[in-house]
């Protein structure tokens, strides 16, 4: 009987989602991740991965792959978690190399985004400490900020007036504070105030966390995201993340910072402890994309010409843009059903656009999450403009 009450539990939330046009469905796409791409049997042109420089099916990282896999040096799976046997050469020279490449002390690996922002908070914050983080920060921080033993307030979007009221009742408490945000906001492609916020941390004695999935790649010099772009250097205080599933085109995450920071997430992050390494073969893939993302000048000016080109023809058609340099373009429309309308429209014309519903983002703020990568041509862009025109005029008939 309670079984049967639990799946008509479960039957009603899904009857739910779909009436308030919240469903989530997933298409099946079939070959390489490209802008051209098979999604769900159809020829589309991807614009919603995040692929940002085009290095998910490069052939120097698919030649490292299989000439590592051919010379016997490496396998695929790990094994083990790194702890215990699974913390291959491989893995240890990419966390050399990215810290190399982001000046600062260590690096380490996780098997995911996700679980890089579910064990920092936990290892590093106590009962009675502090957690402050930007109201549009990914789900993944907000996760990890819920599990951990401190308490979690949570700050406008990028208003540093309010941050700085909850440091200063915070000094008055004598509490230790960890600020969290997101370099680039994943849905709507603006940057945090990296600048203001670095001083703020440093005025109150307070740890910055900041996830730059979305930096990593195309922002910077050499890619090296939004501490690069606001000209300022990562002090002992602070802890970058970043994702290798978006620019690096390959799978996974790092921590970067001091030495105590990575020791401490080696001796305490449980989603670091209990889980198997990453495949070794991923770190062999990863060590070339860094190499390719490092040098990838050419990608990054083609993406910012792309990027200005979109957004100039997006507003001579009135559209509702975000203040976002990044590859990140949303365009806002309102509620969910007309921004599925959106989506399936364009899918109509072989655009694919994801349609971004509640509670990924704030309600009545659907929205299509346009995304840019190096591999996309001018003319994709102006035949994706067209398609914007084209659904425009055809909803404001009906
Ligand atoms: N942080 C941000 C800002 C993200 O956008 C994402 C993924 N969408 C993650 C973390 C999670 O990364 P992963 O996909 O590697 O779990």
């Amino acid at each position: 009987m309670a079984q049967q009450t639990l799946k008509q539990r479960f039957a009603d939330r899904l009857q739910e989602r779909q009436e308030a046009h919240l469903y989530r469905r997933r298409p099946l796409s079939f070959g390489p991740q490209q802008p051209q791409m098979n999604l769900n049997g159809r020829q589309t042109i991807n614009f919603c991965s995040n692929d940002y420089l085009g290095l998910a099916d490069n052939p120097h990282i698919k030649q490292a792959v299989i000439h590592a896999l051919q010379s016997g040096q490496v396998g695929y799976g790990s094994g083990a978690a790194h702890l215990v046997t699974g913390h291959h050469l491989e893995h240890h020279l990419l966390e050399d190399e990215l810290a190399d490449w982001l000046g600062c002390q260590r690096s380490l690996l996780f098997s995911t985004g996700y679980m890089a922002n579910l064990a920092v908070p936990q290892a590093l914050m106590q009962k009675d400490d502090l957690i402050l983080a930007d109201k549009l920060c990914h789900a993944s921080l907000i996760d990890g900020a819920l599990q951990s033993a401190a308490e979690l307030k949570r700050y406008p979007h990028n208003d540093m007036r309010a941050l700085e009221k909850r440091l200063l009742q915070a000094e008055k408490e004598q509490r230790q504070v960890l600020i969290i945000s997101d370099g680039v906001f994943s849905m709507d492609g603006d940057m945090a105030p990296i600048d203001r916020l670095q001083d703020l941390a440093q005025r109150y004695h307070a740890w910055l966390m900041i996830d730059d999935a979305h930096g990593f790649g195309p922002i910077g010099e050499n890619g090296l995201g939004c501490f690069n772009y606001f000209s300022r250097t990562i002090d002992d205080n602070t802890i970058l993340v970043g994702t290798l599933g978006k620019a690096f085109g390959t799978s996974g995450a790092f921590v970067a910072g001091s030495n105590i920071l990575i020791e401490s997430l080696i001796q305490f992050a449980r989603p670091y402890i209990y889980t198997t390494a990453s495949p070794q073969i991923n770190a062999v893939a990863t060590r070339e994309a860094l190499n390719q993302l490092k040098n990838a000048d050419r990608q990054r000016r083609h993406l910012q010409q792309l990027i200005e080109h979109f957004r100039s023809g997006a507003e001579q058609l009135g559209l509702d843009l975000m203040p976002s340099i990044s590859p990140i373009q949303p365009i806002v429309i309102g509620d969910s059903e007309s921004a599925l309308q959106w989506s399936h429209a364009l899918q109509e014309l072989g655009f694919w656009v994801a349609a971004i519903r509640p509670p990924t983002v704030p309600q009545g703020s659907a929205r299509l999450r346009i995304t840019f990568s190096a591999k996309h041509s001018i003319q994709e862009v102006d035949d994706l403009l067209q398609a914007l025109q084209k659904v425009q005029t055809q909803l404001r008939k009906n």
